[in-house]
């Protein structure tokens, strides 16, 4: 019952303002947290808070921020003894701006996080880790590692294919869940517009499967998540709930679906805790720290 998750560590600056600036435009901050980030960190601390035993594997700068944030990640129960210290190289870092619409924008400068190496994976044990989840923050060439050893394994390999970038299509035949939201589905099935209606998301998944025993799951915002496999098509209805901050929802959701997973439940039953995991992630400032734990999550679902 274990999640083992590769991926980007980063500190996150987050300002929030009236609205988002055009290009050229200042604005004036309202305010700035820093907070844990990272798509691989968001997505473990929110697997960690499932109440499911999770390992995280990346790298940090050799940093003050880089010793700092792996104490945060071990503060939420992530097991952090795969996280390697970088001497002169950067912690990554996002800056994420907020507006008051709930819309926001990133940028994200990968520092350590680009130098974590297939050798590091191949030097690690994955014995025992029934699930195994990456993003796309990390080298594809160490995510390949570490998914043809899963596949040895016989462990669950979950793909969050974010952000859409082209190298990571060639991770798709190695992957046995693929997690992508509107905006990547667009990118990979390389449409002009994100698809809505389940019809025309599933038709756009198919695209992306590259084997028949493949599920493709395609978060749909406040809509909730759509599951596409070869001969079948359902949307999960997402929670209703007031927006706060949509950042970390969709790692929210990946992490809490790696979880429940591990634990054994059905992938129905999964994508509905995750929804609501995710639903209650969006009420909260901040990712990693917006992640509910697993009580406060099945109090939502009662
Ligand atoms: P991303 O964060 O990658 O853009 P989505 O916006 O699709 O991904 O959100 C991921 C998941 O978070 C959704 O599938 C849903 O479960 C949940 N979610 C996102 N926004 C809301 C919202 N406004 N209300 C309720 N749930 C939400």
């Amino acid at each position: 019952m274990t999640v083992f998750v590769l991926g980007s560590i980063n500190l996150d600056a987050v300002a929030r303002v009236d609205d988002l600036p055009r290009p050229g435009e200042t604005v004036a901050g309202l305010s700035l947290e820093l907070f844990l980030g990272g798509k691989g960190a968001n997505q473990a601390v929110a697997a960690a808070r499932m109440g499911v035993a999770t390992r995280l594997m990346g790298a940090v700068g050799g940093d003050d921020s880089g010793a700092g944030l792996k104490a945060k990640l071990a503060g939420y129960g992530v097991q952090v003894g795969d996280v390697v210290e970088l001497p002169g190289v950067p912690t990554g870092q996002a800056h994420v701006w907020v507006a008051n619409s709930a819309e926001n924008m990133i940028v994200v400068t990968a520092g350590a996080n680009a130098m974590v190496t297939p050798q590091q994976v191949a030097a690690t044990t994955i014995e025992g880790q029934r699930v195994l989840l990456c993003q796309l923050e990390t080298p594809a060439t160490a995510i390949e590692t570490l998914f043809r050893a899963g596949s040895a394994k016989g462990a669950l390999r979950i793909l969050n294919a974010a952000p859409a970038l082209p190298q990571g299509a060639a991770l798709f035949p190695l992957t046995d869940i693929l997690i992508v939201n509107q905006t990547e589905l667009a990118t990979y099935a390389k449409l002009d517009r994100e698809p809505v209606k389940l019809e025309e998301v599933s038709v756009a998944a198919r695209k992306l499967m590259s084997r028949p025993d493949q599920t493709i799951i395609v978060t749909l915002g406040a809509a909730g998540a759509a599951v596409v496999r070869r001969d079948e098509a359902f949307l999960v209805e997402g929670k209703k709930v007031k927006a706060v901050d949509t950042v970390g929802a969709g790692d929210c959701f990946c992490g809490a679906l790696a979880a429940t997973l591990a634990a054994g439940m059905d992938l129905a039953e999964a994508v509905e805790t995750a929804n609501a995991a995710a639903a209650l992630s969006v009420q909260k400032a901040g990712a990693a720290p917006s992640m509910p734990n697993r009580r406060e999550v099945e109090a939502f679902l009662e």
